[in-house]
């Protein structure tokens, strides 16, 4: 069992109206608590990073990033410990967590060294004794909020820019998953950053949520979460003309031309679809494949798919773990039901198990996906695979854009000329051009559409963290 705790203002601290109780979802068993706090703790945490932030700011770049490094060298030296929590808490396979681990220090390397470069500019003026100068300051007081699916790489990739750049930071980690978040703020404090400048509070949402998004001292709210709450949150900070950044939701479209390497697109559809079992934003959701290739490619997919070992993320090979919750389990079966009721053929899989508290769902693949389908128009969050078929270039395109979503998106061709059509016709924030797996902590991440405002990783990343000042200087 692991009692997490607050942590605000260098102190570790368990006040709130009791406990929430984090289950492993692989065995439904409790594996930790951590405090249920509210507005309170919201609040202290708030004027902690307020009294951190100008002493923090001030320091130099090379000192934040000396702090920030060395806290990438303890995440790394103890990446097997916070995977075995974050496996415990979410579900994803070991492997995978530890990958997360690795992933997450990335981020806090990569802008650990991208802040020394955070320049401004001096621009010729059109008046005689006039100086134009451009500065970048840090936005100030940053809050973030945190989904559950990656648990450690989602605040990484928020905390590592503002701290680089010299903000201090409010994290409110998901209730499923925030005790991977309590393990990494502790290798902070080992760290050594001052007191203030990182915080973290657990417990009720909307009321956390409620301070991020009015108090006085908080300049920037950065979520990463569903389209949802995304928007609701965009409402709630309307009235502050907040600083957002937003991570919403995806419906990432596998296009698969005929003259793409088949094996290629199997293995890198697997990659997309069937990581963290199917339960992330950029997982490919609909497959569209061209028809001469349509059988062949289904049944390769079919194949890889059948293979995948499922199980309890602890154990020796398992590929796929369980879903993460009763309703995320609901949902993907309701997807294939729904499918096969307009007319979709299960290939592999189409069942799961749901008992004591534990949700497994089969890998799956179902042929003869058609648009009126709920998968192929809503986020599964699950490891189901609809192929449908197209005849043109023009219309997987027009199949893939129709859609309020705009994340990531993927496609298979050998062909420069048909692939640079795809490239540049798609309205995906981020493309992946015979590659399942794009993300990196040097390249921009986000989407458009209702998929979010903003970019999270890369020059795009920093940016995000801070405020341009303009200068005129008359001598
Ligand atoms: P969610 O329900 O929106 O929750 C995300 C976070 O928001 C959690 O910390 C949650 O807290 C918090 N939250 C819920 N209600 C709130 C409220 N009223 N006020 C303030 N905060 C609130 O999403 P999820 O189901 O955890 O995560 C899955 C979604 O995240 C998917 O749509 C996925 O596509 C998206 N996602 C996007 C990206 C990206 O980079 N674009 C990356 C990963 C995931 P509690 O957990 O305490 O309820």
């Amino acid at each position: 069992m692991l009692d997490g705790k607050h942590y605000i203002n260098g102190e570790w601290l368990s006040s709130g109206d009791g406990v929430i109780e984090v289950k492993n979802p692989a065995t439904g068993e409790l594996f930790g608590t951590v405090p249920n706090g509210g507005k309170d703790e919201a609040t202290r945490a708030v004027e902690a990073a307020a009294a951190a932030f100008p002493e923090w700011s001030r320091k130099t770049v090379y000192e934040r990033s000396a702090l920030l490094m060395k806290w990438h060298d303890l995440l790394l030296e103890q990446k097997e410990e916070i995977g075995r929590i974050l496996t415990m808490e979410m579900g994803k396979p070991l492997s995978e967590a530890i990958g997360e681990v690795e992933y997450s220090a990335s981020f806090v390397h990569w802008f650990a060294e991208e802040a020394k470069r955070m320049y401004g500019r001096t621009i010729p003026a059109s008046k005689e004794g006039k100086r134009i100068q451009v500065n970048k300051q840090p936005v100030g007081v940053v809050a973030s909020i945190t989904p559950w699916n990656f648990p450690a790489a989602m605040i990484a990739r928020k905390i590592a820019p503002a701290l680089a750049t010299g903000c201090t930071f409010v994290a409110k980690p998901a209730k499923l998953t925030p005790l991977t978040a309590v393990k990494m703020v502790e290798l902070a404090e080992q760290a050594g950053f001052p007191k203030g400048v990182i915080n973290l509070v657990t417990g009720s949402a909307s009321a956390i949520g409620e301070v991020f998004t009015t108090h006085p001292d908080i300049r920037k709210l950065t979520f990463t979460g569903s389209t949802e709450i995304g928007k609701e949150l965009m409402k709630q900070s309307s009235e502050r003309m907040l600083n957002l950044s937003l991570e919403l939701g995806g419906h990432a479209p596998i296009i698969v031309l005929e003259d793409a390497d088949l094996d290629l697109a199997v293995a890198g559809t697997m990659a997309s679809k069937f990581r963290n079992a199917g339960q992330t934003c950029v997982c490919g959701n609909r497959i569209y494949v061209q028809e001469s290739i349509l059988d062949e490619f289904t049944e390769k997919l079919a194949q890889a798919a059948g293979k995948l070992k499922v199980g309890n993320g602890l154990d020796e090979g398992v590929e796929i773990g369980p879903l993460v919750d009763q309703g995320g389990y609901e949902k993907v079966d309701q997807h294939v039901r729904d499918a096969v009721d307009k007319g979709a053929k299960i290939v592999v899989g189409g069942e799961g198990k749901a008992e004591n508290g534990s949700y497994f769902y089969n890998p799956t693949v179902l042929s003869g996906a058609s648009s009126d389908m709920l998968v192929m128009n809503e986020e599964t969050f699950g490891p189901v695979a609809p192929v449908m078929p197209f005849k043109t270039d023009e219309e997987a395109v027009k199949l893939a854009n129709d859609t309020r979503f705009g994340l990531a998106a993927y496609f298979f061709t050998e062909s420069m000329s048909r692939g640079t059509y795809l490239a540049e016709n798609l309205e995906y924030g981020i493309v992946g051009w015979n590659d399942g797996a794009p993300s990196t902590a040097q390249a921009p991440f986000g989407g458009m559409k209702e998929s979010g405002i903003g970019r999270e990783g890369g020059q795009e990343g920093l940016e995000a963290f801070l405020e341009t000042k303009y200068i005129s200087i008359q001598v």
